[in-house]
C-alpha cells in the first residue's frame, strides 16, 4: 500500500520568524496550511507534528560557541545576530531548534519507512554557517539533517538540491570540500542578489573540487531558463546517485517576490519536485524531504509549496 507524504504542522514551526515588518513574518506557516488543505489531498498526506532538536543535535553541524551565543541572545531578546538581517527576538533558540528538530523528525519517520517522502514548511534554513546566522537563517536543519544521516544511520552520499532564488551558502560552504554531500543549486546571480556567492565555478575545494554544481540566473529568468538550468541539474543527480535527497523549495525565486528578480511560476516547483521524486525512486529508496525555504510574497509561497506537496503526493 502506497504510504501518505508527511506534511509537518504546528504552532512551533510557525513561531520560527521575525514578526512584522521583517520579511520573514510569523504568518507564512499558516497561509502555506490554508491553501494545503483547500488543495484537498485526503488520504494523499498525512499531518505530522514538529519535534524540537536537542543542543547534541545542533553540535552536529553547529560549533558550541555558535550555539551558546544564540542560546544567550535569545533570552536577551534584542540585537541583531548577524550584521542585520537576522533579528535577536526573544525565544529564537527555541524557535529554530524545532525548525530543526522537525526536519530531524522527518528523517526518522523516512529511515523508519513510514513514508517515502515528507515536507517540512518554514525549513530549509541555508543561509546558517556552521558558526554563524545570516539572511533570516539561525540554525541549518537540512546542514545538520546531512550531519544526522550520516551519523545515525550511516548513509554517506547526500543529495542537496537547491531552487530559491538565494544561493545556499551556509549549506555550499559547510560542505565545500567534502564530496559526498551532493550539491546542485540554481540560484540568482550573486551580482544582483544577496548573499553575492554561487558563481559557476565556484566547484568545492580541496577533494571535493570540481565535484559541486552552481547555477546563476539572471534577473528576470523565467520558467524556461529554468527548465535549461533543471536539465543539467537533473543530470547530475542521476550521475551522482546519492542515497538520500535534500530539496530547499524556496518560493521567492517566483516573480512577484518582494526581496528576488526572478520569474518562474510555481510550475518550476512542480516540476522540480516531480524529478526529483523520479530520482529519488532510481538511487534513494524514493526517500527525499521537501523544505520551504525562502518565500515573501504570501500568494507565491502557499502555491509553490503546495505544489511540491501535490507532486510528491502524485510520485508516491
Ligand atoms: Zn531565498
Amino acid at each position: 500500500m502506497v504510504k501518505p507524504v508527511l506534511v509537518y504542522r504546528g504552532q512551533e514551526l510557525a513561531n520560527y520568524g521575525f514578526g512584522d515588518p521583517h520579511p520573514f513574518g510569523l504568518d507564512r506557516h499558516g497561509v502555506f496550511h490554508d491553501e494545503l488543505e483547500a488543495a484537498g489531498l485526503d488520504g494523499g498526506i498525512e499531518y505530522a507534528s514538529p519535534r524540537r532538536a536537542s543542543v547534541d543535535d545542533l553540535l552536529l553541524f553547529h560549533t558550541a560557541d555558535y550555539i551558546d551565543k544564540v542560546s544567550r541572545m535569545s533570552a536577551e531578546g534584542r540585537g541583531f545576530l548577524d550584521e542585520g538581517d537576522t533579528p535577536a527576538v526573544a525565544g529564537i533558540f527555541d524557535a529554530a531548534s524545532d525548525v530543526v528538530g522537525t526536519t530531524l523528525a522527518s528523517v526518522d519517520a523516512i529511515m523508519a519507512k513510514e513514508t517515502r517522502r515528507a515536507f517540512v514548511p518554514i525549513a530549509g534554513l541555508h543561509h546558517a554557517g556552521r558558526d554563524h546566522a545570516a539572511g533570516f537563517c539561525v540554525f541549518n536543519d537540512l546542514g545538520v539533517a546531512a550531519e544526522y544521516l550520516r551519523k545515525k544511520y550511516g548513509l554517506q552520499r547526500i543529495a542537496y538540491v537547491d531552487i530559491d532564488a538565494h544561493h545556499g551558502d551556509g549549506m555550499f560552504y559547510g560542505f565545500e570540500d567534502d564530496p559526498d554531500l551532493v550539491f546542485a543549486d540554481i540560484h540568482e546571480d550573486g551580482r544582483y542578489l544577496y548573499p553575492g556567492t554561487g558563481a559557476a565555478d565556484e566547484t568545492g575545494s580541496g577533494r571535493a573540487r570540481g565535484t559541486k554544481l552552481n547555477i546563476p540566473m539572471p534577473p528576470g529568468a523565467d520558467d524556461e531558463k529554468f527548465r535549461l538550468a533543471w536539465a543539467r541539474v537533473e543530470n547530475y543527480i542521476d550521475n551522482a546517485a546519492p542515497e538520500f535527497i535534500l530539496f530547499q523549495a524556496g518560493a521567492d525565486s517566483l516573480e512577484g517576490d518582494p526581496i528576488t528578480h526572478l520569474c518562474y511560476t510555481e510550475q518550476a516547483h512542480a516540476e522540480a519536485a516531480s524529478a526529483l521524486c523520479r530520482l529519488a525512486d532510481k538511487h534513494c529508496d524514493g526517500r527525499i524531504i521537501g523544505t520551504g525555504g525562502g518565500g515573501y510574497n504570501r500568494h507565491n509561497l502557499a502555491r509553490a509549496w503546495t505544489r511540491v506537496v501535490q507532486s510528491f503526493v502524485a510520485a508516491v
